[in-house]
């Protein structure tokens, strides 16, 4: 089984040396087990970074011959930096990992183990959070809360560190979608999958390239690329605001009849702009429905993938 390893780097020249010294030596030892092909790769996709990243891939390319480089023409973003690396390398397996090591690649041992199993998707999950400040944890946790809640299938605490096999891959190039957001992408394509679980460590150095407003911007995507629910939403406010008048004229009208309090005027100026409004929000999410449809089929995603036939 070849394996390879696609890391996208932007700005990345602090890390670079150490990281490759460090995922060299373990496709070293996975090589001398013989649990992966001498001719397995580390792929550096450099997102058009602006320091001396692409040099040193350069550098350590020509020193070694598992090391390779892809150079994109300008930034993209990590999503867009790793589809590339994805879509480019060979090998039966393919892990993609930042170029930080914040997550531990000692279980890429295991995650390789797991394919040899028979597993085609291996999932990294942070166990804890502990080395994240009290705000990164409670907005990340969040984020994964409210992506569930919004009717999204992503795996709890995994971000973009995950094994796939040469097929679950193939099955991702059929997602035609521009607003990349993989990690709720790869569960949609199916098979039989697993999870890793390791600490998160911090980043030995460097800084982190998703400051909150990149974060903020990247979770938004996630849930208007993946899900209907705000659209939906705003249909059932305008219903609960008809309902509401509903239930408002009632009550008017038990006033008028029952008591001698009624306020001459009140029920036809106030009634109508409650009536109408709610009335207009509930039409205006049905045509978000509609938009919602036609975003999803703009998307052109496969509708089944064949995992056997017999
Ligand atoms: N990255 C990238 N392009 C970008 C921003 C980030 O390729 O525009 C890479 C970065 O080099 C790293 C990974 O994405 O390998 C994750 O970034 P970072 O570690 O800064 O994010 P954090 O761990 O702080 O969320
Ligand atoms: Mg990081």
């Amino acid at each position: 089984m070849t394996l390879a390893i696609v890391v996208p780097c932007y700005n990345e020249e602090a890390v670079l040396g150490e990281t490759a010294h460090r995922l060299l030596e373990l496709l070293g030892r996975l090589i001398a087990s013989g649990r992966i092909d001498a001719h397995s790769t580390i792929c550096f996709v450099d997102d058009g970074s602006k320091d001396h990243t692409w040099e040193l891939i350069e550098k350590r390319a020509s020193e070694s011959l598992h090391v390779k480089g892809i150079k994109l023409s300008r930034n993209r973003g990590h999503q867009n930096a790793l589809l590339a690396g994805l879509f480019s390398v060979e090998g039966d397996a393919i892990i993609s990992i930042d170029a930080d090591l914040q997550d531990d690649i000692s279980v890429i041992e295991t995650m390789v183990d797991r394919h040899l199993e028979g597993y085609d998707v291996v999932y990294g999950v942070r166990k804890e959070r502990t080395v994240d400040t009290p705000f990164k944890r409670a907005s990340a946790e969040g984020f994964y809360k409210l992506m569930r809640l919004m009717g999204v299938d992503i795996v709890y605490n995994h971000a973009d560190y995950r094994l796939l096999s040469r097929r679950a891959l193939e099955a991702l190039k059929e997602f035609k979608e521009v607003n990349l957001f993989l990690r709720a992408m790869v569960p949609l394509v199916g098979y039989q999958s697993a999870q890793v679980f390791y600490d998160r460590a911090e980043r030995f150095a460097g800084e982190s390239k998703y400051p909150l407003k990149k974060m903020l911007a990247f979770a938004w995507d996630g849930i208007t690329s993946f899900s209907v629910m705000p659209l939906r939403l705003i249909t059932a406010t305008g219903f609960i605001i008809f309902i509401a008048t509903l239930l408002m004229s009632a009550w008017v009208l038990g006033v008028k009849l029952f008591s001698d309090e009624a306020v001459p005027g009140w029920a036809s100026t106030v009634l109508p702009i409650y009536f109408i409004g709610g009335i207009q929000v509930f039409a205006l999410g049905i045509v978000g429905e509609y938009i919602g449809k036609i975003y999803m089929e703009t998307k052109e995603r496969p509708r089944f993938i064949i995992e056997k036939q017999i």
